[in-house]
């Protein structure tokens, strides 16, 4: 099995700044397309930000 680890896209809820991974919307050549989740498991929060925008990631 083949299968090289890739790692999801994560995100950042912006109301109670727990990351949470992406889920899969789509599946490329490159691998996978992700989306934010429909809403926080934590806080119900719908607003996400991609990790990468986050500006307080610096741990
Ligand atoms: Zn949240």
């Amino acid at each position: 099995m083949a299968h090289s680890p890739e790692l999801p896209k994560r995100y950042v809820c912006v109301d109670c700044q727990t990351i949470h991974a992406g889920t899969v919307a789509e599946r490329t050549d490159t691998g996978h397309r992700y989306e934010p989740p429909g809403a926080c498991g934590c806080c119900d929060g719908t607003e996400f930000v991609s990790e990468a925008d986050w500006p307080h990631v610096d741990r």
